[in-house]
Order: C-alpha cells, then sequence, then structure tokens
C-alpha cells in the first residue's frame, strides 16, 4: 500500500493528524471534498483582507501548550473579541459586564449592579434551571435576556428558548467589572495573514486531493492506505442507515463596501427577533489592513436539511441518542478512527479539536 493513513477531510482534526503523522516518518494522503483546505476555518484572501468564509473563527484557550503550538506554525496577532450588540437602534458591549449594565440600567457600581441583578432574578425563586431560558435568567434576569438573549437565541437556534438545553448559555461570561472581552481565557487571537496559513504549514508535507467525495467512491481510495482517519459527518459515513443527525444551518452573505470602515467593530450582533440576520462581521477587524474598501458578512441562521452545510449539531436527547448508536457502529469499524467536530457530533472549539487530534495521535 502506497500510504498509512488516509485522512478524510483537510480542517483542523485532519490536518493536525496529517501533520503529527508525517512528522512521525508516516505516510498520509488527504482527501478533502471542498476546492479548498482549512475546513469552516479556511480564510480567502480578497484584495487584502482575510476573509472568513464560513463564519468569524477567533482562536482562544487556556491551554498554553495548544497555544504554543499554533504559534510556532504561524505568527498571531493580539486581536481581543468585544463584540457589541445592536437591539432597536442601542449599541450594548458584550458579554455581560459593568458596560451592559450600565448602558441598560445606568448602574455604575458592581453593587448596584449586583443589586438590580438579584430583583430581576428573583422570579426564579431558588428554581434550579432547566432549560437556556431559565438559566439566562438566573444568571443575569429578565431585562437582560430579553433584551440581549432571547431573540438572538431564538433566531440562531431557530426554536423556543425553552427547548434549549442550558449548557450553551454558560458559553457566555458574566463580569462586574469594566471589561468587554469576550473570553475569559489567557490566550486569544488570529492568525496573522489568516487561518489558511496555518493549514499551508500543516500540509506542507503531505499528498492532498481537493475536490475528491470520499464516500462516493471509499473502496477505490481504501485500497491506499492500511488506515483511515474520517471527519466527515458519522451517519453521511454510514449512509444514513440510521437516520440523519440534525444540524443547525448558516447562510453567509458576503459584500465588498466601497469604504475603509463600515461598522468599526469585527463583529456585531443583532439581537432583535426581527432581524433576520444574527451578527454581521466587518473581516477586516480581525485582522488590520489598510484598504479602501471593506468588507462585510451577515450571518443567517437556517434550518438543515440533507445536503446542506452541516455547522452547529443539535445536542438534544433525540439527536444524542441517535449520535450513541452511529458511535456504536464507529466502534465495530476495523482500522478507522471517527474525530472532529462532525464525526464526534460535537460543537466545538478549535482548541479542543486540535488538543483531540494530539490526543488521537498519541494514542496511535
Ligand atoms: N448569545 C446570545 N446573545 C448574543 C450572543 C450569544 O444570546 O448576543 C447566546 C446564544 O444562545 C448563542 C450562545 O450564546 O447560541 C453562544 O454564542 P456564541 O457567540 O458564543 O456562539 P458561536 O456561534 O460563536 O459558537
Amino acid at each position: 500500500m502506497k500510504y498509512d493513513y488516509l485522512i478524510i477531510g483537510a480542517g483542523f482534526f485532519g490536518a493536525i493528524c496529517a501533520y503529527e503523522l508525517s512528522k512521525k516518518g508516516k505516510k498520509v494522503l488527504v482527501l478533502e471534498k471542498r476546492n479548498h483546505i482549512g475546513g469552516n476555518a479556511y480564510t480567502r484572501n480578497d484584495n487584502g483582507i482575510q476573509v472568513h468564509q464560513y463564519g468569524a473563527h477567533i482562536f482562544h484557550t487556556n491551554d498554553k501548550d495548544i497555544w504554543d503550538y499554533v504559534n510556532n506554525l504561524v505568527p498571531f496577532n493580539r486581536f481581543t473579541n468585544s463584540p457589541l450588540a445592536m437591539y432597536k437602534g442601542r449599541l450594548f458591549n458584550l458579554p455581560f459586564n459593568m458596560n451592559t449594565f450600565h448602558q441598560l440600567w445606568g448602574v455604575t457600581t458592581p453593587e448596584e449592579a449586583k443589586e438590580k441583578i438579584s430583583e430581576q432574578r428573583s422570579e426564579m425563586e431558588g428554581k434550579i434551571p432547566t432549560n437556556l431560558e431559565e438559566q439566562a435568567i438566573s444568571l443575569v434576569g429578565r431585562d437582560m435576556y430579553e433584551t440581549l438573549i432571547k431573540g438572538y437565541t431564538e433566531k440562531q437556534w431557530g426554536c423556543s428558548a425553552k427547548e434549549l438545553p442550558d449548557f450553551i448559555i454558560k458559553r457566555l461570561p458574566v463580569r462586574f467589572t469594566y471589561d468587554n472581552n469576550y473570553f475569559s481565557d489567557n490566550y486569544q487571537g488570529i492568525p496573522i495573514g489568516g487561518y489558511t496559513k496555518i493549514f499551508e504549514k500543516l500540509l506542507e508535507n503531505v499528498d492532498v486531493r481537493l475536490n475528491i467525495n470520499y464516500l462516493e467512491d471509499r473502496e477505490k481510495y481504501n485500497d491506499l492506505a492500511s488506515s483511515v482517519i474520517y471527519t466527515g459527518p458519522i451517519d453521511a459515513y454510514f449512509d444514513y442507515e440510521l437516520g440523519a443527525l440534525d444540524y443547525r444551518s448558516l447562510k453567509f452573505e458576503h459584500k465588498v463596501l466601497d469604504m475603509p470602515n463600515y461598522q468599526g467593530n469585527a463583529v456585531i450582533n443583532y439581537t432583535e427577533r426581527e432581524i433576520p440576520f444574527t451578527r454581521i462581521i466587518e473581516h477586516k477587524h480581525f485582522d488590520p489592513v489598510e484598504t479602501s474598501h471593506t468588507i462585510v458578512t451577515k450571518e443567517f441562521p437556517k434550518d438543515w436539511k440533507l445536503g446542506d452545510e452541516p455547522y452547529y449539531p443539535i445536542n438534544d436527547e433525540k439527536n444524542m441518542d441517535l449520535f450513541k448508536k452511529y458511535r456504536k457502529l464507529a466502534k465495530n469499524e476495523d482500522n478507522v478512527i471517527f474525530g472532529g467536530r462532525l464525526a464526534e457530533y460535537k460543537y466545538y472549539d478549535m482548541h479542543q479539536v486540535i488538543r483531540s487530534a494530539l490526543n488521537c495521535v498519541k494514542d496511535l
């Protein structure tokens, strides 16, 4: 056989495995369905502006080893995510911090803010939150929930916040300082010159074939290597024999504007239910460049159907049960490893996928 490993997918999981295995002297072939490497982290250079083609990717981690690892591949800038939220023409700072509390209620001290929140969350009366709505109200109270969470969340997930698991909102920090840094992690930044550079580095000594749909011709490709690392959707691998897993999908509307600066910030969330998109990102603010034009992207959440781009896994009971059945099938596949967001059906951040891929190679 020509290769030791056949890796399906050139996103983070696949590319990290390819890099690490080839460093160990293994012969690796990566097959990628799209016409580019990088998975959803791929950035396209559009006249000097790095466009996040599949939505904003902001690297953040508390894991120093992972931070050092990615910085050894390419240099990162000091980007700090400080998104704003627009609600009925008013701007609020995110995540929930003293600036937000001041903007919403006029309070100026942490004590006043805490008093206001405890008054607002009293409707929960010590009840343990069982869904996203209750979790949000018990974190920040009703006003904040109605203004900054409810509309955004229901647009993003296409259902009532009462039907969503509380863990989604646990991602949102609440602070009693005037600190607009969205993430609490110690390390954060954007690769200078775009994410695609990371993947070029990871794959520089590896054979990569683009525009290849492995599943359509798997016998032929399996003959090329003794083991497979599969990073595509797990249900697709098994021809959806137990049914399809659900996802939430997104539609991106990219626009080139003839002005140097459209919104003055990388990310502005639109939290009103009536506005159909959830956020506008302005790419040049992630990786600053001086150009007379700018590129913005509106992000529209949408229902997912077979054939659409799968973005967010829906980790509800029904889908998790189905996933577990697929995982059982996957365990019985000889010489195939399933890894990454789509094969593990997991709401992964980039640093977590990298860690998981490194562990995977270590286990091999
Ligand atoms: N969220 C919200 N209002 C906002 C931003 C986020 O209510 O302005 C909630 C929403 O429920 C969302 C979750 O927080 O699903 C996670 O948002 P985040 O932006 O961290 O997710 P991403 O899509 O970037 O992974």
